[in-house]
């Protein structure tokens, strides 16, 4: 079963006639495999799953792409419709809100800090993002009320930033990040991949190679960071890399010399388009 819901006041009048465990799937909508592989997860664990479809103002800026976003929930609801006829006996809840409004109301509005791990890296290049991003998913996970929410590690950082914010407010809510779903390219499937042209798609898989290419230096060995580094400046010589970065897998400090877990974040520019991606490696 599937159902859809746009309104706020619909959404909490059924959930509240919801009283079994539930997993939750935050997204911005425009599906691909990667959103599915989380629904997927959540259907294998849960009889009643939560799927969000949400442009949110907060986590663009002022020159980004909201206005542009690809909105397409008919197609968005095929594959989601799709999907649920292979478990019938499950039940996907599609929460759409229309507007923002929707989601913030005037007098609910939630304004909640990604702390300094938000202003590094992406929050670095994208000043205000990760606010927007934490203070989304509270205002979802009160809303929703989910036993497990899914994230795709894709957006890395954000898993992060996410996990922090549940922490500090001490929800009582599951966090499960599961793994990125790629083309057979290595091109990190994304939403914004549409606005490549074929030639920047092919031209973008230097990301994923290079991504691969420095994990296979560092071979799980703290000593071959050092080599890995000077290829990295190497590789920044491009300027189609916004960074590249090594960092502790946890912390996403720079000092990596006693880490266990590191990993490798990169964002790859082709005009406007920004192709994010990153790697993990436990290190000796
Ligand atoms: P978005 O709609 O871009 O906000 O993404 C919604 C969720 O899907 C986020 O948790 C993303 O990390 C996740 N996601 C996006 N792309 C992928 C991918 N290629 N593989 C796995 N998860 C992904």
């Amino acid at each position: 079963m599937i159902k859809l819901i746009t309104k706020t006041e619909d959404f909490i009048h059924l959930r509240q006639t919801i009283k079994s465990p539930s997993g939750f799937v935050p997204t911005m909508g425009n599906l691909h495999q990667g959103h599915l592989s989380l629904v997927k997860e959540a259907l294998k664990e849960y009889d009643f799953v939560f799927f969000s479809i949400f442009v949110n103002p907060k986590q663009f800026g002022p020159n980004e792409d909201f206005n542009r976003y690809p909105r397409t929930l008919d197609q968005d609801m095929r594959l989601l419709t799709d999907l649920s006829f292979h478990h019938p006996h499950k039940e996907i809840i599609v929460f759409a809100p229309e507007n923002p409004n929707e989601v913030f109301g005037k007098e609910n509005d939630i304004n909640i800090s990604s702390h300094e791990l938000g202003t590094i890296l992406e929050g670095a290049i994208r000043p205000g993002h990760f606010d927007g991003v934490v203070s989304v998913v509270y205002r979802l996970f009160q809303l929703v009320k989910p036993t497990t929410a899914y994230f795709g590690l894709k957006d890395y950082q954000q898993c992060l930033v996410i996990d922090q914010m549940v922490q500090e407010y001490k929800l009582n809510i599951k966090l499960h990040f599961m793994p990125i779903i790629r083309e057979d390219s290595g091109l990190a499937l994304s939403s914004r991949n549409q606005y490549l042209s074929i030639d920047e798609k092919k031209e973008g898989l230097i990301l994923s190679q290079t991504l691969k290419e420095i994990m296979s230096i560092i071979d799980y060995k703290k000593s071959n960071l050092n080599k890995a580094q000077l290829r990295i400046k190497e590789v920044l010589k491009d300027n189609r890399w916004n960074y590249l970065e090594l960092r502790d897998a946890q912390s996403l400090s720079p000092d990596i010399k006693n880490s266990h877990r590191i990993t490798l974040l990169g964002v790859f520019q082709l005009r406007t388009t920004r192709l994010l991606d990153n790697m993990q490696m436990e290190i000796n």
